[in-house]
């Protein structure tokens, strides 16, 4: 004989499950390309998520380049547009600038943004443009194969580093994030990942609060990275890979806030108006 508590019990389990996991609706139904344990689709999907909560779905334009993600136009279900590799932000800027009430966000990999694009993101942060840039850093080059990035960590084997990155020959490798900061165009800058629930949730609330910014155009560039998994490009399964970013990647990639808007100062209440 069934039980009604248990069933009453797994009954609510159901809903729950069905309720997390029900697809958003910027997020197209479609198979992901993404390899197994691959952060790309976990982003995606939180992105989606924030369009769709922040009801902006009808306004936001995409601007993804070259890289694993060059076909994120058939997952998120915003206007998209393409750009030459490395030329997001500068194609950004310019559909922000002709647009200003369209909410715009660049998707790019490490080798598009760090690389090959280094110079637009500099020049497009330090100009202060209302725009959100996403950044997926999983250290490698993951599209074209596993070459080292100039986020590769010292040591780090990879097609072009197979003994390892080696900072006489190779440099060290760049913390974008930190590196632009200081910038005064940089308005909000931060830090995540999304092997975990607790930092998926913690990525979600950066994005919220970077497209936020962009809504009520608080004037600067608000940058959101996310430390992603590479299981392809680094030859590991998926769990081997969340372990690697743990033990390996966090350390030298701290997680968090690196740059939060300053509060602003609460005006002095003079001796009439008290
Ligand atoms: S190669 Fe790496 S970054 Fe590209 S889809 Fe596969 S796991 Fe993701």
């Amino acid at each position: 004989m069934s039980d009604p508590i248990l069933e009453g019990v797994q009954c609510e389990l159901l809903n729950e499950m069905n309720t997390v996991w029900e697809k958003t609706d910027s997020l197209m139904d479609t198979p992901m390309h993404y390899c197994p344990g691959c952060g790309h689709s976990v982003v995606h999907r939180l992105i989606m998520e924030v369009v769709d909560e922040l009801d902006i779905r009808g306004k936001t334009v995409g601007v993804a380049p070259v890289g694993c993600s060059v076909f994120a136009y058939n997952y998120l279900n915003v206007d998209m547009q393409q750009a030459a590799h490395g030329r997001a932000t500068a194609v950004a800027t310019g559909i922000k600038r002709v647009l200003p009430d369209r909410i715009v966000f660049t998707y790019q990999g490490d080798g598009d943004l760090a690389a090959i694009g280094t110079g637009e993101t500099i020049h497009t942060i330090n100009r202060g443009e209302n725009i959100v840039i996403i950044f997926i850093n999983n250290g490698i080059y993951g599209m074209t194969g596993g070459q080292m990035a100039p986020t590769t960590l010292v040591g780090g084997k990879t097609s072009t580093s197979v003994f390892g990155r080696d900072t006489s020959t190779h440099g060290y490798p760049l913390r974008i994030a930190e590196m632009i900061a200081p910038l005064p165009g940089a308005y909000y800058v931060t830090r995540q990942a999304v092997i975990s629930a607790k930092h998926v949730r913690k990525t979600k609330k950066a994005l919220t609060i970077a497209f936020k910014n962009q809504i009520e155009g608080k004037g600067g560039v608000s940058f959101v990275e996310v430390i992603s998994n590479c299981p392809s490009g680094w030859k590991m399964t998926p769990l081997q890979s969340n372990k690697w970013l743990e033990d390996e990647i966090f350390s030298f990639y701290e997680l968090g806030d690196i740059k939060v808007p300053a509060k602003i100062k609460k005006p002095e209440i003079t001796s009439t108006e008290q």
